[in-house]
């Protein structure tokens, strides 16, 4: 992985249940990734989701760091610190400016009055149908989400580091995603891109099931002058959890365990293990964290 300027990266874990043997797999395949390059790790927490957070998840995502025996660059030191400096609350202008930079744009965002059960029933394969877009409903009534209106024909061509050249037909994939919510506090989609764009985030480590995220954070990022550099960002997208017979695991394998991996695992070691698979190391690699470091260090990947 040839760099010219040092690569700044990420853990974005969401405090919305404790982290699962998937997340941990993510959070040292992006430190081993790295620390390889001499790079700059942040742990930047997504923490918009206000109804699904606890405090016990935030908690969590610090004792599982520790846990795994791995480090970060530059983020908070622990729950207090998260909420008091690095909480995304503390940036939601920024959010706001992106959102009204989108909304001046004619015919990209429209509102949503939609509850849940009609979303569902304007659904098909899990992706909205776009019912609200003609209708040109107010934006600042009640209980009113915003979508991106993706174009049927929209398709999102980026080249993974692993995956090679990647194309992704929104529309299909996602449909008209939320970018702010009923509660007036921006998506997901957004404040990844925003926060990304501020921390100067070079390279993006993230599962595969994020694939459609993706596309949405390139597509909404390429409209606004300020979100492009963006689009400049190295992408890996892994596996989340390699199955037993080195194939990929079917999407119930991957639930997130009710108590965490921490609570699940007596060791880190399965994380190990596990990293070692998705990376087809040799399995001795998987004995310690030291030994992984090493074997991929010494590994031609990447
Ligand atoms: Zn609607």
């Amino acid at each position: 992985m040839p760099y010219s300027a040092p690569v700044v990266s990420r853990l974005a874990p969401t405090p919305s249940g404790y982290l699962h043997l998937g997340n941990a797999v993510n959070f040292l395949l992006t430190w081993l990734i790295v620390r390889r390059v001499y790079g700059v790790l942040h742990l930047r927490i997504d923490d918009l989701d206000r109804a699904r957070l606890r405090p016990a998840y935030v908690e969590n995502i610090f004792r599982t760091i520790e846990w795994l025996g791995i480090d970060y660059d530059h983020g908070p030191s622990g729950p207090e610190d998260f909420e008091r400096n690095f909480s995304q609350l503390h940036h939601l202008a920024e959010y706001e400016d992106f959102l009204e930079a989108l909304r001046q744009q004619s015919g990209l965002l429209y509102a949503c009055c939609c509850s849940r059960t009609q979303v569902l029933a304007h659904s098909a394969g899990g992706v909205y149908s776009g019912s609200c877009q003609p209708q040109n409903l107010d934006f600042e009534a009640p209980e009113t989400a915003w979508r991106a209106h993706v174009g049927a024909s929209t398709v999102v061509n980026f080249t993974d580091l692993w995956l090679g050249p990647v194309a992704i037909e929104l529309a299909r994939d996602l449909g008209d995603f939320v970018v702010r919510k009923k509660d007036g506090l921006p998506a997901y989609q957004i404040g990844s891109v925003v926060d990304d764009v501020r921390l100067g985030v070079t390279l993006i480590v993230r599962g595969l099931d994020l694939l459609p995220s993706t596309a949405a954070q390139r597509w909404l990022a390429a409209q606004t002058p300020e979100t492009a550099g963006f689009l400049q960002t190295r992408l890996v997208h892994h596996i989340l959890l390699p199955a037993p017979d080195g194939g990929k695991l079917s999407k119930s394998q991957q639930q997130p365990l009710d108590r965490g991996i921490m609570a699940e695992a007596a060791s880190p070691r399965p994380v190990f293990e596990a990293v070692a698979s998705v990376l087809q190391l040799p399995s001795e690699a998987g004995r310690s964290l030291a030994a992984l470091r090493s074997a991929f260090e010494n590994a031609a990947i990447m």
